[in-house]
């Protein structure tokens, strides 16, 4: 993330990377291959923020798990090798090129068997997984196309089980959402599903000034 986010200034983004988290020898490889994709390695979770999912994974015992926007697969990383052995992570992206580089990733970190792929457009993913109706999540982070959070929110939380914690990544989005001159179609997604989270009584949220901004939600 470059300076010119509010959240995250240049110095506060040092000490943050001097002090901020431990990150294991494979995460660390992962970002180095990830960054070599050039600009695009910004989609990345941040390194403390991978930290924060891999915490929370491991105190919740969470069994069934839902990525949606794998990328490389940093995130999912953390995810996988937090939760237990009989648990399952399902991870959908519609990437064959980035599923790849984080399939690699998996095999490595031993995780590849608690991981089921969908290589597929999200909507439509998550449409079947919810038509099929055997699908009830308890840990869920969306990372995929802004355009379509907030179709994505609502699909996950009517999938999701009573208890069960939803993040959404990048709802800060570098500050646009308070920038009222923006109007781009991610900027003005992300801020209706903030104001469509605050107004739901499906959810307990907050807003978490992590990297890009990280809204966590626990399903009531
Ligand atoms: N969580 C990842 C970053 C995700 S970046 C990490 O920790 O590194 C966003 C991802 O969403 C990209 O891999 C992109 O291929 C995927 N994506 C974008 N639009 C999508 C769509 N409509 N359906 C499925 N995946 C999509
Ligand atoms: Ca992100």
């Amino acid at each position: 993330m470059s300076a010119e986010s509010p959240i995250i200034d240049d110095n506060l983004r040092k000490y943050i990377d001097l002090v901020g988290y431990n990150e294991s020898e494979l995460l660390k490889r992962n970002r180095e291959e990830t960054q070599k994709l050039g600009p695009l390695s910004i989609m990345q979770v941040g390194a403390a923020q991978g930290a924060f999912l891999s915490i929370i994974c491991k105190v919740s015992n969470f069994k069934s798990c839902l990525e949606v926007g794998v990328f490389t697969g940093y995130s999912s990383l953390c995810i996988g090798s937090s939760i237990s052995d009989e648990s399952k992570l399902t991870v959908i992206d519609n990437s064959a090129e980035y599923l790849d580089i984080a399939r690699k990733y998996w095999k490595l970190a031993n995780i590849d068997k608690k991981i089921d792929v969908i290589e597929s457009h999200a909507m439509d993913a998550l449409s079947e997984l919810k038509d099929r109706n055997e699908s009830k999540f308890d840990f869920a982070f969306i990372d995929a196309d802004k355009a379509n959070y907030c179709e994505y929110y609502d699909l996950i939380v009517s999938m999701m089980t009573s208890g069960g914690l939803l993040c959404i990544d990048n709802t800060l989005w570098k500050g646009r959402v308070y920038d009222s001159d923006n109007h781009s179609s991610s900027t003005k997604a992300i801020r209706a599903l903030n104001e469509k989270i605050k107004k739901d009584k499906r959810v307990d949220h907050a807003i978490m000034t992590i990297y890009d901004g990280m809204t966590i939600c626990y399903v009531k």
